[in-house]
């Protein structure tokens, strides 16, 4: 069936096609040609970033080829999204996972064999069933697309064992192509995919794995609760994920931040099924601000306007770093990954791993963390760092990161340096951190008085910084041999040999300069957004209401990157309309009128 409509697809019936259903009308790169190599029945695996626009590559070819495509996912909640998205675009599409009645199986297998269903998702679990597969040898099937692929590798952190089932696919559909598709860029799981699905003489597509729209953003973990509570406060209507190693860290820090009175809720494996899939739907549809979670929260995620991933504690590798920041901004839109840094937090993993059993696992762990170490520690361009990892070499530095934004630089730190040091002394070195940036600030604190430290001579006079400026300093201090944390005593700060020679000032100390976190994200933010904010706001309420009535989340109906378009460019038309990118025939037959109404309202 293929080979009948091969090569005689151009380029024109291409991007009409991803006009007319997508509302789009150029492709990424490498989509045209992953297209065109499908069409001619090769296999395919690709390997883009997520928010790459891995999709496009089998939903465009499945609404030009006769037959049906078959779509293996593994997650109930994207396959439900997916198939309202596509339904919403004008391509007909079905799935069948546990959710799905018999009756209702029947109903879809129907029309599937009647030719009216483009798209069929189904969980991988259905293939090695063989009533599916007798099913599925009378169907006319265009295209196995298996996406999530690294799921079948035993290595990765996300395998699902029913992934390794899908060898069975070229045994018995030896004739229909097979795309993988897969944002895990390891070269373990590459191989493993390759492999195990048998694909034949594939076409590969390897795509760039930056994403030069986040910010990569270290800030050291000062008071951490109060730094997250500021930072979710001044973006007061954008969505975000919160990731911590522990359910029992969730689950306080969800507290904290519900008390001071910001819309979240908590999320790890330890919940209720049907809690968890209630917190991602409500994510989801945006009556969720921010979700605080464990690693648990990822695949299956394809919400596009999430506007910010933090890491509260350190992730485990940098593979796993960058998969969970990776869910920010996949409408291309400015993002932002805020890791928050406490060396405390890494000696505590770096313990945890060590008590491992096996010992061989417990160094392959331990050097990868390293490599996690190693990327908070670089002073380079974190994006190299972190691309350079992934053995992607590039030598521009990025511009997007606190490093070029803010790139280090030393001060003469003698005197903040003695300031601290003598107050270490002053206070007879009974005093943790916090305790000492509070007398350095005067701040008037029980414990304080108590001790009478209030009466100390260092008392206040650190109070023209802030209390992030003084941990900056005094984490440096101890770097640097000059102070020591007390384990023993509830981590008090000492004074060790070598601080004589500061407090005596022998010669001058040079320390890096404190830098003001994320001051720099709403300069950038303020330039790039040239679009009218007060339109965007109602056009986003718009949005709201309309998803709200059909059951649908908002980013379905339209993008951000598609209502920040149309508050810039303000159409006036329907042909106006449809130059936006993200609208094509179908949408702007459903929705294109409220919006222009509204566009007119606000302009007249
Ligand atoms: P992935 O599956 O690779 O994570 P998606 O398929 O969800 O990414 O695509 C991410 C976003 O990019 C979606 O909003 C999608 O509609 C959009 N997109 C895909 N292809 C194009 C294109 N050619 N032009 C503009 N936007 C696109
Ligand atoms: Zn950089």
């Amino acid at each position: 069936m293929l080979n009948d409509i091969q090569s005689n697809i151009s380029t024109d019936t291409l991007l009409d096609t991803l006009k007319h259903h997508f509302g789009y009308s150029s492709f990424r790169t490498g989509q045209e040609t992953i297209i065109q190599n499908l069409l001619s029945g090769k296999d395919s695996l690709v390997l883009m970033p997520t928010g790459g626009g891995k999709s496009m590559c089998y939903q465009l070819p499945a609404v030009l080829l006769p037959g049906v495509t078959i779509v293996v996912s593994p997650l109930i909640a994207l396959m439900k999204d997916q198939v309202d998205g596509l339904l919403l675009q004008g391509i007909n599409a079905a799935y069948i996972n546990s959710s799905i009645d018999n009756a209702k199986i029947t109903q879809i297998m129907q029309s599937a064999y009647q030719g009216n269903i483009k798209l069929l998702y189904i969980a991988p679990e259905r293939l090695s069933s063989y009533y599916f597969v007798q099913e599925f040898m009378q169907l006319n099937i265009s295209l196995f697309a298996i996406d999530e692929a690294h799921c079948i590798s035993q290595w990765g952190h996300d395998f699902r064992p029913a992934y390794t089932k899908l060898n069975t696919i070229k045994q018995n559909f030896p004739s229909v192509p097979v795309m993988a598709l897969t944002a895990t860029a390891d070269v373990t799981t590459r191989k493993d995919i390759l492999s195990q699905l048998n694909l034949n003489q594939p076409y590969i597509h390897l795509d760039s794995f930056d994403r030069p729209n986040i910010r990569l953003t270290m800030a050291e973990k000062y008071n951490g609760e109060q730094q997250l509570v500021g930072y979710i406060k001044k973006r007061k209507d954008e969505n975000g994920i919160i990731y911590c190693n522990s359910r029992w860290q969730v689950e306080k820090l969800a507290k904290y931040l519900a008390g001071a009175g910001i819309n979240c809720a908590a999320y790890h494996a330890g919940m209720e099924v049907d809690i968890r899939n209630t917190i991602q739907d409500s994510f989801a549809k945006d009556n969720i601000q921010v979700v605080i979670a464990t690693i648990a929260f990822g695949l299956g995620i394809n919400k596009s306007n999430i506007r910010y991933v933090i890491h509260f504690e350190p992730p485990k590798t940098l593979e796993s770093y960058y998969q969970e920041i990776g869910r920010a901004g996949r409408d291309g839109l400015d993002a932002e990954a805020l890791f928050l840094y406490d060396s405390k937090d890494v000696d505590r993993i770096k313990k945890r791993i060590s008590e491992g059993e096996n010992e061989q696992r417990v160094n392959v762990e331990l050097q990868r963390f390293q490599a996690m170490v190693g990327f908070v520690d670089a002073q380079t361009c974190r994006r190299q760092v972190v691309l350079n990892y992934f053995a992607e070499y590039t030598e521009t530095r990025c511009g997007n990161c606190d490093i070029c934004l803010d790139p280090p630089s030393l001060f003469d730190g003698s005197i903040a340096a003695q300031k601290v040091l003598s107050c270490v002394y002053r206070i007879q070195q009974q005093g943790d951190i916090e305790y000492v940036i509070d007398v350095l600030r005067g701040e008037h604190t029980i414990a304080i008085k108590q001790k009478k430290h209030d009466d100390v001579s260092t008392f206040g006079i650190g109070k023209d910084k802030t209390p992030g400026y003084w941990f900056a300093i005094i984490r440096q201090l101890i770097h640097l041999g000059y102070l020591q944390q007390d384990i023993s005593q509830q981590s008090s700060l000492c004074l060790t040999e070598a601080s004589r020679s500061v407090l005596k000032a022998e010669e001058a100390l040079m320390l890096a300069t404190p830098r003001l976190q994320n001051a720099s994200y709403w300069k950038r933010q303020k330039v790039t957004q040239t679009y009218d904010r007060a339109l965007f706001t109602k056009l986003r309420t718009l949005r709201k209401e309309i998803a709200d009535a059909e059951d649908i989340p908002p980013f379905i109906v339209f993008s951000d990157a598609t209502l920040s378009e149309l508050a810039k460019v303000k159409p006036q038309n329907d042909h106006q309309m449809l130059t936006i990118s993200g609208i094509g025939d179908t949408k702007l037959a459903r929705y294109g009128h409220p919006f222009l109404e509204l566009i007119q309202q606000h302009s007249g």
